[in-house]
């Protein structure tokens, strides 16, 4: 399904392989245990331009398209999830952006993509999962809106500088407004204590009488389902790419054991258990990889990518959970260390199962989805 890379996006992808390895990777297990992303990581990535691959020139971007964006988090994913999640969130909301913005927002905005964080808010205490629980509302004030309300569990929270946020404009009606950290009214809450992907920043902001003009509303009013629904289905595609990325960390971590760790005078490799393990997490990958490759050709041809990117997350997020799991008993004893990174592989594949929408939600559109073939 890959086609062939032109030499500036092989450029780009060996640059992030040698940049992941050196300057990501070793800090995996620091993340994981601390909690936190090290200081100076985030400043890196951004001084070494990941923030705009895929920014169109106009906006001082790299104008690379969706295939080699996902490759590329699917690579830094490798080295940490965390760190991949970090980009995922900023490019969703970005392209977000990208999509709805007003040509005034967008000329004001995008170019501050290369050294701001965007990130984007729809969950609140009320739920993640039911749109319409949504308790923020932005009420029409002038020449503009005022907005108040909390969001929870947002990636990227309180290290991002610019929100897309979903709130209520309407009984039944929701919208997307574009808010930016140093607006009167925004503050943050707490950061999420999570059991995975602790290297990236989850947290809680909040909005009172936050007052933003016409241009700072995504699309038309009421279109917040429709563009809420988008960013999920780039997202689930960059998601796709973490899964990838996280289950051929595992595999990489797995056979190194398998060769080094001997039992009855041979490597574990030797045993036909550990062999179907490794098996087992090698077709993970294998299958992780087609999917989220499949979905992101479907967007860079320009066709209908919604249920791929729903199947490619919903299945991908289980088989890395499995593959990771077989990786850790692999290492056995090990494995259950918190000295050793398969616990923390196996947390990070998990969040995928609840992050941008529930396997739950995602299957019920997949099934819909199927059905409405079947009615046409
Ligand atoms: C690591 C991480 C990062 C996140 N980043 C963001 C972010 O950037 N922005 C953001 O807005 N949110 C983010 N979230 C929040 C995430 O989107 C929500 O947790 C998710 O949508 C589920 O919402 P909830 O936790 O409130 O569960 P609920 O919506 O309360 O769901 C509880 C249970 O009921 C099931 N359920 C609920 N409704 C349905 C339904 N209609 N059909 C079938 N099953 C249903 C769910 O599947 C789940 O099992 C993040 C979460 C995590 C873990």
């Amino acid at each position: 399904m890959q086609r062939k890379w032109t030499e500036a996006e092989q450029m780009l992808l060996r640059m992030t392989a040698t940049y992941t390895d050196q300057e990501i990777a070793p800090y995996d297990m620091a993340m994981a245990n601390a909690n936190h992303y090290p200081d100076g990581l985030i400043e890196k990535l951004i001084e070494t331009g990941f923030l705009t691959i895929m920014l169109p020139k106009t906006y001082g971007g790299a104008d690379f398209g969706p295939e080699v964006t996902a490759a590329v988090v699917e690579r830094v994913a490798q080295g940490s999830a965390s760190v991949a999640v970090t980009l995922e969130g900023h490019y969703k909301s970005v392209e977000a952006v990208m999509r709805f913005g007003t040509p005034a927002l967008k000329a004001a905005l995008l170019p501050q993509a290369a050294k701001r964080i965007f990130a984007f808010g729809m969950t609140e205490p009320t739920g993640g999962s039911n749109h319409l629980g949504i308790q923020s509302t932005a009420v029409k004030q002038g020449d503009g809106w005022l907005l108040n309300g909390n969001k929870i569990m947002i990636t990227n929270g309180g290290l991002a500088e610019v929100y897309c946020v979903l709130a209520k404009t309407g009984e039944q009606e929701l919208s997307v407004f574009v808010v930016d950290k140093d607006m009167p009214g925004v503050q943050f809450g707490k950061q999420e204590n999570f059991i995975g992907l602790r290297g990236t920043p989850v947290g809680e902001i909040f909005m009172t009488d936050v007052w933003v003009d016409d241009d700072h509303l995504l699309g038309k009013i009421g279109e917040g389902r429709i563009i809420g629904d988008q960013a999920h289905d780039d997202a689930r595609i960059l998601m796709g790419a973490v899964l990838s990325g996280i289950t051929q960390h595992a595999l990489t971590l797995a056979v190194q054991y398998a060769n080094e760790r001997t039992a009855l005078g041979a490597p574990i490799g030797q045993l036909q258990a550990i062999q179907r393990k490794l098996a087992d997490i090698a077709t993970a990958h294998e299958i992780n990889k087609l999917l989220y490759e499949h979905v992101v050709y479907l967007k860079a041809s320009g066709q209908s990518y919604t249920e791929e990117a729903a199947i490619a997350k919903a299945h991908g997020s289980r088989a890395a959970v499995k593959a990771c799991d077989d990786a850790l008993q692999i290492y056995a004893g090990y494995g259950y260390s918190r000295d050793f990174p398969l616990a923390h592989l196996i947390t990070d594949a998990r969040a995928l199962e609840i992050a941008e929408g529930t396997v739950e939600k995602m299957r019920t559109a997949i099934a819909l989805s199927e059905l409405a073939k079947e009615a046409d």
